[in-house]
């Protein structure tokens, strides 16, 4: 069912506007991020993503990372608050995070899990043990957190194996996986996958009762209930470590804003694309770093509001 497709322009983005903030709003009103994610050896992800997020527009930031680098992260990105979280033997983050960032629920507009993350089946169980806590909060999983769908923990910590082949989210969250992730989630072959990226996401939505955001040179996105839109551009400088925790920033600060998921999605794939397109022109095609992305978001914003 090709065709009730609808493609991201910069009409598009202009007949459907963020959210505005008021002029007398203060920064809790205009959202407040939580950003869970990174390790010991990957601690730059969620730095990315957080600084993405703030470039797009959110009032406030939390990250919550692995212990062992938090005050680094923190020292790195000094509008932050950053909670140390404990890490398992893989790299991952124990269950007793869950319990920790829970008493942030209902004071967060957004959550991002995944940048950086490691441990698949660690972050699986965290996931799982975060939806509950934050549901009503728009949910962004990246990377490793979409292990969620595929796992429901840590596979020997299992006395009965969930049934994760009847998976779906309570309340649909934004999926943002590359072709490699959606293959390996759904077990689909990835370039079979990659010949049909509209079929491919609407039936990750629907499986899952999430939005999927399907990235590649071409995105789609895809509703639980059939809504698909489709971005062309940016550049194969995009294609960089890094590149993909930017998006996932400016999405999860879109969101705080009041941006509903899909719109954050469209919004936030448009930003990070047109963002690639303004770096090569300054830089070339390739070299410029996915740390340069989001300064390029609050400009972009202004000419395409
Ligand atoms: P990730 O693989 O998670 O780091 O995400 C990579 C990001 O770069 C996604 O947003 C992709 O859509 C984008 N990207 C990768 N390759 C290209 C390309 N050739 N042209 C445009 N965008 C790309
Ligand atoms: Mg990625």
């Amino acid at each position: 069912a090709a065709g009730d497709c609808t493609d991201i322009t910069a009409r598009t983005l202009r007949d459907w506007a963020l959210p505005q903030p008021s002029f007398d709003g203060d920064k809790e009103v205009r959202g407040h991020v939580l950003i869970v994610g990174g390790a010991r050896e990957m601690p730059g992800a969620v730095m990315l993503a957080a600084t993405a997020a703030l470039r797009a527009g959110a009032g406030k930031l939390t990250i919550a990372t692995a212990a062992s680098v938090a005050p680094l992260v923190a020292m790195a990105i000094p509008e932050a608050r950053v909670i140390g979280l404990a890490e398992t033997a893989n790299g991952g983050f124990t269950l007793e995070a869950a319990r920790k960032l829970g008493e942030l629920a209902g004071k967060v507009g957004a959550l991002l899990v995944g940048p950086g993350m490691q441990d698949e089946g660690a972050t699986a169980e965290l996931v799982h043990a975060l939806l509950p806590r934050f549901a009503g909060t728009a949910v962004v999983l990246d990377a490793c957190a979409m292990e969620a769908v595929r796992m429901a923990g840590e596979p020997h910590l299992l006395d009965e194996p969930k049934d994760m082949a009847h998976f779906r989210f309570a309340e649909p969250v934004l999926l943002t996986p590359h072709a490699g992730e959606l293959s390996h989630l759904t077990g689909q072959d990835k370039a079979a996958l990659a010949a049909n990226p509209q079929e491919a996401a609407l039936a990750a939505a629907r499986r899952w009762n999430a939005i999927v955001a399907l990235k590649g040179a071409t995105t789609v996105i895809a509703a639980p209930d059939g809504q698909r839109w489709r971005h062309e551009g940016g550049n194969i400088g995009l294609a960089i470590s890094g590149s993909g925790d930017a998006l996932a920033g400016i999405i999860v600060g879109l969101a705080a804003r009041g941006a509903s998921l899909p719109q954050a999605a469209a919004w936030g794939v448009a930003l990070h694309a047109s963002a690639g397109e303004q770096l090569s022109i300054r830089y070339g095609v390739l070299g410029y770093l996915a740390r340069e992305i989001s300064a390029e978001v609050p400009g972009l914003l202004r000419t395409l509001a």
